[in-house]
């Protein structure tokens, strides 16, 4: 089936540079909890505004989620009722989990409608450049059309396995950002203790083997320039830590760097709030061990 129309639900941080591309590629119906929000989208990018999920779906051909995580996925699908209709498909580009999405299919399923997961990575910068990488969870024919339509904010698209598979690859690539971002912040802190510049530190990491996108771009970008922009809740990948960490249990494998990493990350998000971003877990480190990463 070629889709003609989507609809795009969550006009977040990354939501809304993604949804961007969406209305310029297809005939597009935004919704958002907070309505003024799809309503400035709208008047800049040239969708329609629906005032209820169940009108978006009435509307269009295939519906996009950007939301916290299953849990808000299944709250807005479920709510959505009879206006489903067979045919319908659901690209849920939340950062999921697995068991949520398969208990959202299961209950579209019921309704002749299809699912896939369809988390993405590259951040807002890649949002907003049309070059994010898309996994997708699912079966055919409904992983076709899911391609179709997130090929317009992706460079890069892969049918990964079956419905959950995707939601758990992004959550296990998040937990390695995360266990880099806790790694290289106690590492530089004890560094700048003992006299060693960071931006030092940094150059050297860098040209050797301890090197990842966190030390190439992360901390030259937000902990040493003292820039913490905000693009990426600190609590949003606490939740993508513990996706992953309940993969890990569920299939019985060693965790202990990422039990690590969501014990940090759950303290950090108790103390900087739910705003901060996910870099700013640094903070955490550099208050207790008395020094600022510079
Ligand atoms: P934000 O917190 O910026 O936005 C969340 C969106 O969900 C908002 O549109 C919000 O509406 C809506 N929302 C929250 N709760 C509900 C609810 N109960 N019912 C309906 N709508 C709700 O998150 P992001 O855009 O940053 O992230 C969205 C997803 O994408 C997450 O799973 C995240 O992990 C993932 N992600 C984020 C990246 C990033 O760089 N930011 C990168 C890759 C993935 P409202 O405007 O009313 O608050």
């Amino acid at each position: 089936m070629t889709v003609k129309s989507v609809g795009f639900i969550g006009l977040g941080a990354i939501g809304r540079p993604m949804a961007v591309h969406v209305a310029y590629a297809f005939d597009a119906v935004v919704w958002n909890r907070t309505l003024a929000n799809a309503e400035s989208f709208a008047s800049r990018h040239g969708a329609r505004v629906a005032q209820t999920p169940a009108e978006l779906v009435s509307a269009v051909d295939a519906v996009i989620t950007c939301l916290p995580t299953s849990a808000e996925v299944f709250e807005v699908v479920s709510t959505i009722g009879d206006a489903w209709r067979s045919g319908h498909l659901l690209i849920d580009a939340t950062s999921g989990d697995p068991a949520g999405s398969r208990r959202t299919a299961a209950f579209l399923e019921e309704r002749g409608v299809g699912f896939v997961d369809a988390p993405v990575s590259g951040g807002t910068s890649g949002a907003e450049a049309g070059t994010l990488t898309v996994m997708l969870g699912g079966n055919e024919p409904w992983v076709a059309m899911a391609r179709e339509v997130a090929g317009c904010y992706a460079a890069k698209v892969e049918h990964v396995g079956p419905i959950g598979a995707a939601h758990a690859l992004k959550a296990v690539n998040n937990a390695l950002l995360a266990v880099n971002i806790l790694a290289a912040g106690e590492g530089l802190a004890a560094l700048v203790k003992l006299g060693v510049k960071a931006d030092v530190a940094l150059e050297i990491i860098n040209a050797s083997s301890g090197r990842s996108n966190v030390t190439e771009n992360l901390f030259p970008e937000r902990v040493t320039s003292r820039a913490w922009p905000r693009t990426f809740r600190l609590a949003l990948l606490d939740k993508d830590v513990g996706v992953a960490l309940q993969v890990l249990q569920d299939y019985g494998v060693p965790a202990a760097a990422i039990a690590t990493t969501k014990e940090a990350f759950g303290k950090a998000r108790k103390l900087l709030g739910e705003e901060a971003d996910h870099v700013e877990l640094v903070k955490m480190i550099e208050r207790e061990a008395g020094v600022e990463i510079k």
